[in-house]
């Protein structure tokens, strides 16, 4: 069991810099989303998510059937597919691959699964030149850092911050204009395209009637990354498999306005196998990587498998207050926010990070916003009841089960809640300026501390409302009598 990465966290808030960054740049992207959905063209959008939702329902009930025709598909064009049961299978093909085939050097496009897998750490220890050439996504391997958001992977970098990192590790003139670091490095990655062996690109849709692998950006790096090198890999969870081509116009509407707030992304690219005869560009090689590392198990709960409806937008970080505070690199996985908190039990089991369905103020915004109408809510409820479940069977928790079934009881019987009320006026020596500040010694539990110490509570009123309504009625019959 992992604690909570207190350290991590503390530093993110206590950091005034990084809270202006994120704060700024989730806000901005909310602000995108909410103009582009308020957009008189996207009157539909709540059909739209609708519709979004109950085809990736469908997809998800009859997954077999979908993922089959999607590799027959594939194979029909000529790529092949491997099935990768984990991080570990789907690294050793790419690394059997890159041995085989004599690669030195790979262009990467922008992949979660791929940093879910860890594969650049592997392929760098083969010595193998990886170049990441999102642009967000570069800065980070520059600056040997992990994604920070699942859209915007350098949202909390600063042009300032850039422009210490190109120095650095660039050896460039100090440059903060952002659309000349852009031309930095558009020059270096303009190089690494036209000598890499192998490009290796995400995928946003896997489309089974098809077998096209639809790629949606908006720099051209994933299309580049796509198409010069002579062999292509797209590597992809099980889940992003829709079942036609004509689904993409339900999605693509709600994923631009999701992530960016944008109608639809620069490019949409879909990859149709290896280059055929008389096509003047393309790969020679094309296989798909379609990864499970532990999906197959999410699928198992038929409530909470909807976690896997997830295209990736973003939206639910950037409405999340939580996220907004302790930033990206404060969660244990690569999905980070209220996705990330839904995912990362699922897949690894609820023991290991406890505390993260907890990491929620179950303020609704996250269901709110989501383009495929997942309930992430209910999801962070259902597993933070889970974890009460295990606490239980491992025979942890008691205290904590105790307090709540006294709670529960004092809440229920209105003998007890008035008792209770009486023992109020206890705490006043604690308060300071009508707020609570602490408690008395008595009450010193570590869990009552610590949730005073993070925030403010009013202290209980002089009086209650019963003795207050008492008194008024006592009073109303007292004059009634005299006169
Ligand atoms: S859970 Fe929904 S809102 Fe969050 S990233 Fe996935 S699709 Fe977007």
């Amino acid at each position: 069991m992992n604690p909570i990465p207190e350290q991590k966290i503390n530093k993110a808030l206590n950091d005034q810099r990084l809270q202006l960054a994120i704060y700024d740049a989730t806000g901005r992207l909310m602000q995108k989303r909410k103009d582009s959905v308020l957009d008189p063209i996207a009157e539909n959008f709540e059909a739209w998510r609708d519709q979004a939702n109950a085809i990736k329902r469908h997809t998800i009930e009859n997954l077999d059937h979908y993922l089959e025709q999607l590799e027959r598909n594939v194979i029909k064009r000529g790529g092949k597919v491997i099935w990768a049961k984990d991080a570990e299978e789907a690294v050793s093909f790419v690394r059997a691959l890159c041995k085989q085939k004599g690669v030195k050097r790979i262009v990467k496009s922008k992949s979660m699964t791929t940093e879910e897998v860890e594969l650049n750490h592997a392929l760098e220890h083969d010595e193998i030149d990886v170049v990441e050439t999102d642009l967000g996504e570069y800065i980070l391997q520059l600056a040997r850092e992990t994604p920070y958001h699942i859209v915007a992977p350098a949202l909390h970098k600063t042009r300032y911050d850039v422009a210490d990192i190109f120095t650095e590790k660039l050896g460039v003139e100090r440059e903060e204009v952002i659309e000349k670091q852009t031309m930095i490095a558009r020059r270096v990655l303009r190089e690494k395209f036209l000598t890499a062996e192998l490009g290796i690109t995400g995928a946003n849709f896997l489309v089974a009637d098809s077998g096209a692998v639809v790629i949606v950006e908006n720099e051209g790096n994933a299309r580049l990354s796509s198409s010069a090198p002579r062999i292509q890999i797209a590597f992809a969870g099980f889940e992003k498999v829709i079942p036609r081509a004509q689904d993409l116009a339900t999605f693509l509407k709600v994923l631009g306005r999701s992530a960016t707030g944008q109608p639809l992304t620069v490019y949409t690219s879909f990859l149709n196998g290896p280059r055929r005869q008389g096509e003047i560009d393309g790969p020679e090689e094309f296989y798909l990587v379609l990864l499970d590392n532990g999906r197959t198990k999410v699928l198992e709960n038929p409530s909470k498998r909807q976690a896997l409806y997830c295209i990736r937008c973003g939206a639910c970080l950037n409405h999340c207050p939580v996220y907004r505070k302790i930033g990206g690199h404060s969660y244990p996985w690569v999905y980070s926010g209220p996705i990330g908190a839904i995912l990362s039990p699922q897949f690894h089991g609820v023991t290991r990070d406890p505390w993260l369905p907890h990491a929620s103020s179950l303020c609704g915004a996250c269901g709110e916003v989501c383009p495929v109408k997942i309930e992430i809510p209910k999801i962070l409820l259902e597993l933070r009841h889970d974890i009460a479940e295990e606490k239980e069977r491992q025979g942890e928790g008691r205290i904590e089960h105790l307090g709540f079934k006294a709670w529960a009881l004092v809440m229920s019987n209105p003998g007890l809640w008035k008792l209770a009320l009486s023992g109020a006026p206890l705490t006043m020596p604690a308060t300071q300026n009508g707020w609570l500040r602490s408690v008395p010694g008595f009450m010193k539990l570590g869990p009552i501390a610590a949730w005073l110490s993070q925030r403010d509570l009013p202290a209980p009123a002089p009086k209650s409302f019963r003795k207050l309504w008492k008194e008024r009625q006592e009073a109303k019959a007292a004059e009634g009598k005299t006169h």
